[in-house]
């Protein structure tokens, strides 16, 4: 639930970005008019987009899925790390935030990667696993709402070649996982998430302290 990683002080984290971050301009834009919606929480930080981009180049990513558009920006990192044949299906159920990343997707030439469905995520990828795609994918982004991410995963599993990677948003949501007695059903659910993952022995797993926190989870 944070736009810039949460971990780190206000120094070092203007530190990192810094030395470390290569923003193009398009994104940029597109998280600065983010900035300005009620629910800009909801954006991923931009060290973070960029070391989606690395990954997704990193694995040879073709074929990917994203769970949670929201305006646009982590699709748009993703799209940026696949070859120009690349895809990304890209899922939402929100017309009015999607077209603020439809048009910047356009603006950074991307758009012919990204495939938006605007529908209930779960619908989607049951369509998709009804339609014999499970195994086609080498890539997913789990960003949407925080009580079915244990169905999404399921779901991304399944659609996942083994050697795959599924990321996970929000895994820290905001430090209170960790607060006993925070029990807000969003931050139930995340940890409850988290604590079957951990002994999922289907996966591999690394939990990394960057933006809200991200699980990194390689189908074996
Ligand atoms: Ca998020």
């Amino acid at each position: 639930m944070s736009s810039k990683t949460i971990f780190l002080n206000q120094a070092v984290y203007d530190y990192l970005c810094d030395v470390s971050l290569h923003e193009s301009e398009v994104m940029t834009a597109l998280r600065k008019e983010t900035a300005e919606l009620e629910m800009a929480v909801m954006q991923i930080a931009p060290e973070q987009g960029q070391f989606m981009t690395l990954l997704v180049q990193l694995l040879g990513v073709r074929n990917a899925i994203e769970i949670g558009t929201f305006t646009g920006y982590s699709a748009l990192a993703i799209a940026m790390g696949l070859p120009d044949d690349g895809c990304l299906l890209a899922c939402d159920v929100s017309q009015e935030w999607t077209a603020i990343g439809r048009k910047y997707w356009q603006r950074a030439g991307q758009a012919h990667k990204i495939n938006l469905r605007l529908a209930p995520a779960l619908e989607t990828l049951n369509a998709l696993l009804a339609d014999g795609k499970a195994g086609e994918f080498d890539f997913a982004f789990i960003d949407a709402d925080k009580e079915n991410y244990r169905n999404y995963y399921e779901r991304c599993l399944q659609l996942l070649r083994p050697g795959g990677l599924i990321v996970v948003d929000n895994v820290l949501w905001g430090g209170s996982v960790a607060d006993s007695e925070n029990k807000k059903p969003d931050t139930c659910a995340i940890r409850e998430f988290n604590l079957f993952v951990k002994s999922d022995a289907r996966v591999d797993i690394s939990m990394i302290p960057m933006g809200d926190g991200l699980s990194l989870i390689r189908k074996k």
